[in-house]
């Protein structure tokens, strides 16, 4: 499980092994050559980047080979079911690109036909009601090796089944007193054979179909019942559910037919390292505060990410590099951040921000003066064009670009040392301003009028250029800083509480980031920038008329390429 695999596996045609498979169907006439695939969530949590595998799979493959793909929300269990999440798995699927078109639907729209079903698989002696606990239930379950014993309720009459079950569902008992059991086999070596569960009560009123119904299927029996009402021809799910599939099919052909029948096919789960998949786990972060929403920037959810500033584009990309295979892995969280960066470098705006900043005064250059440079909007693409920024006499420049006493490899800023003004000119430091308590507070340096970018000869090499802020221009905004979410490559393979690995420096604010006008004036929320040398940023909605907000969405070393790199040699 915690081997590493990147690549995904594709054969000569380009095709996963799930696309093949649908090809070998289409061209073997299957289903009356017919391509009809879901994506089935529950609504009881956002969507993660394991769920974008999962619905790029299903629309995916429906366009590739002219099909058509449903959005079917799996809302068979009211206790945990909500709106909000509706809303939210549909937003998220748009914004990778994907629409369901007309068809959406829901699996509570296939109750009445499912109940009918039921009560013919009742009349056929094919299903009983269990009076049992579920601890004597699961008790009586055997183990792999040791088989399941009789419930003493297998053999009821048909009739008093049928009584019972609908009283079940006229809300007659109380919920766990009693469920309804296909009538399998207790000695079956697959496990999910043994007397599965079909339907419990449940009392709680469902958000759409109100207190109609009492009793509700369980995913086993509704799932391949809702794929075949709905036409589908290909039922594409995650390996967990490979021991489910028999009994997919064994409840399947009790609709299906040689002209129409659907299948399943299973493909490995996304895994990501330094965070976790399990909606269990990410509502428990949110409901105990452990992260500020689904949509922190630091979760693995698509709103988290594209609240970070991830792509559609690179997020896709990452889901097409590392592909489907039959094989559990855990993907490296830096190839994903490879792909974003790769993405972000294409069409992110250059712009200059100073994150950590200190005064650099210009002590030759005239109080008052301004000058305005045009700076590249992205040298990557030229027709980007350019933008102003103004120069004056006081400039905001990083901190850590300064050292007194600095190493032999310090190429930036030092006592009579020269740097390049990204854009501007090339100044020599000159000396220090200390307070008290021996701190810089200022640094002084000249500039050369002769090096002005652009100007003929003004290519005199320097070996560093710092980026800079003009003082009196500079807008303060807040940069929200992100590192991993967990302290752990692989949190759900650690014993104990997950909560306890969760990385308490996984969020930085700095409050006093200046940033240059042109920026400040053309940012609305989810707008990306290069912070020219630090990283990719994106607005964030927290943003107000008063104070902007950004969220580093990833610094510019990319540390995916470099063990590529490093692998290869
Ligand atoms: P649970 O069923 O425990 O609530 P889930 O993550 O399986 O959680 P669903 O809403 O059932 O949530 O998921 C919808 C679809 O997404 C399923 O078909 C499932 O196989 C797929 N899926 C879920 N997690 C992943 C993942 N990490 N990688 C790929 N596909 C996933
Ligand atoms: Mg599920």
């Amino acid at each position: 499980m915690t081997e590493i695999i990147e690549e995904g596996i594709v054969n000569e045609g380009g095709l996963n092994f799930v696309e093949q498979e649908i090809k070998d169907d289409l061209a073997a006439g299957k289903n009356g050559g017919r391509l009809s695939t879901r994506f089935p969530p529950e609504p009881n949590g956002y969507l993660h980047i394991g769920h974008a595998k999962a619905f790029i799979m299903d629309f995916g493959a429906a366009e590739k080979f002219g099909g058509t793909c449903n959005l079917r929300f799996d809302d068979t269990n009211p206790q945990k079911e909500d709106m909000e999440y509706v809303n939210s798995i549909m937003r998220d699927i748009h914004w990778l690109g994907y629409d369901w078109g007309d068809r959406l639907y829901y699996a509570s729209d296939y109750f009445p036909q499912l109940f009918d079903l039921t009560i013919r698989l009742i009349k056929e002696g094919k299903a009983y009601v269990d009076e049992q606990t579920s601890e004597q239930i699961a008790e009586q379950k055997g183990t792999p090796t040791v088989p399941g014993t009789n419930s003493p309720y297998r053999d009821r009459p048909i009739e008093e089944n049928l009584d019972l079950f609908l009283r079940m569902n006229k809300g007659e008992f109380e919920e766990g007193s009693m469920v309804l059991r296909a009538k399998i086999d207790m000695a079956n070596s697959n496990m999910h054979f043994r007397d599965p569960i079909m339907y419990r009560i449940i009392k709680t009123p469902h958000w759409r179909t109100g207190t109609d119904w009492k009793v509700y299927p369980m995913y086993d029996y509704a799932h391949g019942q809702s794929d075949y009402f709905e036409g589908v021809t290909h039922s594409i799910c995650t390996l967990e559910f490979v021991p489910h599939r028999p009994l997919y099919e064994y409840f399947v052909k009790e609709l299906a037919d040689e002209t129409y029948c659907p299948r399943q096919i299973e493909f490995n789960r996304l895994n990501l390292t330094y965070t976790v998949m399990s909606k269990r786990k990410l509502l428990q972060l949110v409901k105990e505060n452990l992260v500020n929403g689904w949509d922190d920037p630091r979760m693995p959810t698509l709103c988290g990410l594209r609240r970070r500033g991830y792509t559609p584009s690179a997020i896709k990309d990452f889901i097409n590099r590392i592909g489907y295979t039959k094989y559990e892995a855990l993907n490296h969280i830096e190839l994903l951040e490879h792909a974003v960066r790769e993405d972000l470098n294409k069409t992110a705006t250059r712009v200059s921000a100073v994150v950590n900043p200190i005064k650099l005064v210009i002590t030759n250059y005239p109080e008052g003066k301004e000058e305005v440079f045009e700076m590249d909007n992205n040298p990557e693409n030229l027709e980007e064009g350019k933008h102003p920024m103004p120069f004056t006499r006081e400039l905001w420049i990083e901190r850590e670009d300064f050292m007194e006493n600095p190493p032999k490899k310090f190429f930036r800023l030092s006592p009579d040392k020269e740097v390049r003004l990204k854009g501007a000119y090339i100044i020599k430091c000159t000396g220090v301003k200390k307070n008290e308590a021996g701190e810089i507070e200022e640094i002084y340096a000249e500039y050369d009028p002769e090096t002005r970018s652009g100007l003929p000869g003004s290519d005199r090499k320097v070996k560093g250029t710092l980026h800079w802020v003009s003082v009196p221009h500079a807008v303060k905004v807040e940069v929200r800083d992100y590192d991993r979410l967990f302290a752990v490559e692989n949190p759900s393979a650690e014993e104990g509480d997950f909560r306890e690995l969760l990385n308490p420096e996984s969020l930085k604010i700095r409050e006093n980031v200046m940033l240059e006008p042109w920026a400040a004036e053309h940012s609305k929320p989810e707008d990306h920038f290069q912070f020219t040398r630090l990283g990719y940023y994106t607005v964030d909605p927290d943003s107000t008329s008063d104070k902007l907000v950004f969220n580093k969405t990833i610094g510019l070393k990319d540390t995916w390429a470099k063990e590529q790199k490093k692998a290869s040699k």
